[in-house]
């Protein structure tokens, strides 16, 4: 996974400029990350009527409220990645698609 970097405002929906990215969670304190599908997330979020498109990342980074596998600390950042083998060919391809 290549983290894309953000500014501190990004929302979950900004995953809509990224085509074929993921929505992490990253333990701060020792690098572990899980991926989700980011339209999963939107609709978990709005779900439990905490949020939706426009929540901050940083929002839905402090909600996660489980223990890291990788040290069993609780310092979450959520965030956007580029999945790992994902070529600029293929994300291009996909940026059509959206568009089209
Ligand atoms: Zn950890």
């Amino acid at each position: 996974m290549r983290a894309i970097p953000l500014g501190a405002e990004a929302s979950v929906g900004d995953f809509q400029r990224y085509p074929g990215c993921r929505f992490t969670i990253t333990c701060s304190l020792c690098g572990w990350t899980k991926a989700y599908n980011p339209e999963r997330v939107v609709r978990r979020l709005r779900e439990l009527r905490a949020g939706g498109y426009a929540t901050p990342l940083s929002r839905v980074g402090a909600r996660v409220q489980w223990p890291c596998p990788g040290c069993g600390r609780l310092k979450w950042r959520a965030g956007l990645a580029w999945p790992a083998g994902l070529q600029p060919d293929e994300v291009r391809r996909m940026t059509n698609r959206y568009r089209n």
